[in-house]
């Protein structure tokens, strides 16, 4: 007979995290990092992307691995082997794909000498997320036969040998990392070797991140124009004629939007804005957080059959219900004959998403509709309103006014959020800001306390009239009014402004 040893080893994922943006992570990136014990990232993965998995993994920036000097690639394999035999599931996460420009050789070797297992996720890559932010193919059955990425860094180039007399012979399109310090080298190496000037380059500098910029320009022009224009690392800079950027058509084309809802919030606004040829800046203001007390929510839960209506103010709260429901080893059956309201349609789909069929929807989607939408309920009713732990009692008030008996219970609880940084501050405000979206009375809030006084240059976009209420409250007025308190009510609101100018 033969005894295993309990003995568990770890293992290293090679993980790509894309560019930047959360939710250009691959979903099976994202499993990862919630299975992960530990999750070795580099310092340019932004805190947002990692939050927005949740997951209870120590999470070590890799720049403090690379302090000890050396080889940095290596050294950062040593730091995976020593935890990886400390019996962890490691996660290495790294900016786009783990292949590409990444010291993925240098730190995988330390592992394979020590026998550690090693896998790969893939990543969108810098290049690829570009091109779809500018919204440019990288081949075309014309022009560009090929795609060949370069590094514009000279240190790299001199162990790759670029040949910039065979690189400017294939037809096809150049995709260049690290090429914004170098460029007049590497551009004037290229039209030397007698790649036409009038080549179109696009630009997309810190894609997918708050202060995305996306320009166009040629290859003769594009070393004196990144030096005018101050751009930023990082960038990927396409060359080719498939990759002629073209502005975006639709109603919001040539406006930048601030979108400040939370990771995993945001993300149909986000898309509607970009649908509309807006660019988008995601820059939440709010973090959501579990409450102070689980009790009262619990207590509620385990009494919900008592209840003749549950009526959830929020996506969150309809998360943060679930998740308790769950974790108190309960399913839908416990909720007996109490019906369920959602405040508007994205809270419904939250509920049906969580396996729960929504009973109501008010008409107006605020709190005053989803009072009105409660008229025919005989006087007596038993109500449990699950929302964040401070917020407005409209509903509330209304309710006990027709005769019912309330009871409210905190979900969640949500607070500013400090990574607004100096840094973010300081890329929009070299970039520059058309709009800001404010889509609740807890973002106006924030929304002043990060941005104070750009709020007054911006044009507001408001998405209910409880929220222009909250701002009103901050001194602000809000440039356009929801009609419908939903993403595509806002965006809609914006466009016909931008019509009407
Ligand atoms: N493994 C990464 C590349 C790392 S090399 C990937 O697959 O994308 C670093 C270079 O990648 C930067 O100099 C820049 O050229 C590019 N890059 C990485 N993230 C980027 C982003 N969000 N926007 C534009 N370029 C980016």
């Amino acid at each position: 007979m033969h005894v295993m040893t309990a003995t568990r080893t770890g293992r290293v994922m090679f993980v790509g995290a894309g560019p930047g943006a959360w939710d250009l992570l691959t979903i099976r990136a994202a499993e990862c990092l919630r299975a992960a014990d530990v999750i070795v990232h580099d310092s340019l993965v932004p805190r947002q992307l990692l939050d927005s998995i949740g997951g209870s993994a120590r999470r070590i920036p890799v720049s403090r691995a690379e302090a000890a000097g050396g080889d940095p690639g290596a050294n950062t394999g040593h730091l995976l082997v020593q935890l990886a035999e400390a019996g962890l599931q490691v996660v290495r996460l790294k900016g786009g794909d783990p292949t590409v420009f990444a010291r993925l050789a240098e730190e995988i070797q330390p592992l394979r000498d020590a026998g550690i297992p090693v896998e790969f996720v893939p990543g969108v890559t810098a290049a690829l997320a570009a091109a779809a932010a500018a919204g440019v193919p990288l081949t075309s059955r014309t022009s560009a036969s090929s795609l060949t990425i370069i590094t514009g860094h000279p240190a790299d180039e001199k162990a790759a040998g670029i040949d910039f007399q065979t690189l400017a012979a294939i037809p096809g399109t150049l995709a260049v990392y690290m090429g914004v310090e170098q460029v007049e080298r590497w551009s004037k190496a290229l039209i030397a070797a007698g790649k036409p000037g009038d080549t179109p380059v696009t630009t997309v500098s810190r894609c997918s991140w708050p202060d995305q910029r996306i320009a166009a320009s040629t290859l003769a022009a594009c070393g004196s124009d990144f030096a005018s224009q101050g751009w930023q690392s990082p960038a990927i800079v396409i060359v080719g004629e498939a990759a002629q950027a073209v502005a975006a058509a639709g109603p919001l084309s040539g406006r930048r939007v601030l979108v400040t809802r939370p990771a995993g919030q945001g993300d149909d606004l986000a898309a509607l804005v970009r649908a509309a040829g807006g660019e988008c800046l995601a820059v939440p203001v709010i973090r959501v957080e579990d409450p102070p007390s689980w009790e009262p929510l619990d207590e509620a839960i385990r009494a919900a059959a008592t209840f003749d209506w549950i009526v959830f103010a929020s996506v969150n709260g309809v998360r943060g219900f679930a998740r308790r429901l769950r974790g108190l080893g309960l399913d839908a059956r416990s909720l007996g004959t109490a019906r369920l309201a959602a405040i508007g349609t994205a809270t419904q789909t939250a509920l049906e998403a969580a396996g729960f069929a929504c009973d109501l929807t008010p008409a107006t989607f605020r709190s005053e509709g989803l009072a009105a939408a409660f008229a025919d309920v005989p006087a007596g009713g038993r109500f449990l309103l699950v929302r964040a732990d401070k917020g407005r009692d409209v509903l509330r008030n209304e309710l006990v006014a027709r005769g019912h008996h309330v009871r409210e219970v905190a979900a969640y609880t949500s607070r500013p959020d400090d990574a607004v940084d100096a840094d973010t501050l300081a890329a929009i405000d070299r970039t520059g800001i058309d709009w800001v979206t404010v889509t609740s009375s807890s973002i106006a809030e924030a929304a002043v306390a990060v941005f104070g006084p750009r709020m007054e240059r911006w044009r507001i976009a408001s998405i209910s009239p409880v929220t222009s209420g909250a701002l009103a409250r901050l001194g602000l007025r809000p440039t356009v009014e929801a009609a419908q308190a939903t993403a595509e009510g806002l965006v809609a609101a914006m466009a016909e402004w931008e019509a009407a100018r």
